[in-house]
């Protein structure tokens, strides 16, 4: 099931997005060093892509990690076409 957030915060969160010709969905807010977007929701910061993947394609356990697929080429891309799911090795 997806995460669902109010409208407002949605919107939040695409003020934050410049669209690509690529299809990606680069992150202009604030990143980290390492170019991943940093969003906050519910007073706690979270990485963008990972927020993205949330509320439109469905809610993910802290043990995941969402990757980018090997053809996107934008660090910290938010498209969720972009993104796929990896189980880190400590729960499998
Ligand atoms: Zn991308």
């Amino acid at each position: 099931m997806r995460l669902l957030v109010q409208p407002k915060v949605e919107q939040r969160f695409w003020d934050k997005v410049d669209k690509l010709e690529s299809g990606c969905w680069q992150w202009k807010g604030a990143k980290t060093k390492y170019g991943i977007g940093r969003f906050k929701y519910r007073g706690k910061l979270r990485s963008a892509h990972r927020f993205a993947y949330e509320i439109f394609v469905e809610h993910i356990s802290d043990d995941v990690w969402i990757i980018r697929k090997s053809f996107c080429p934008t660090p910290g891309c938010c498209n969720p076409d972009h993104l796929m799911m990896r189980r880190s090795h400590k729960s499998q």
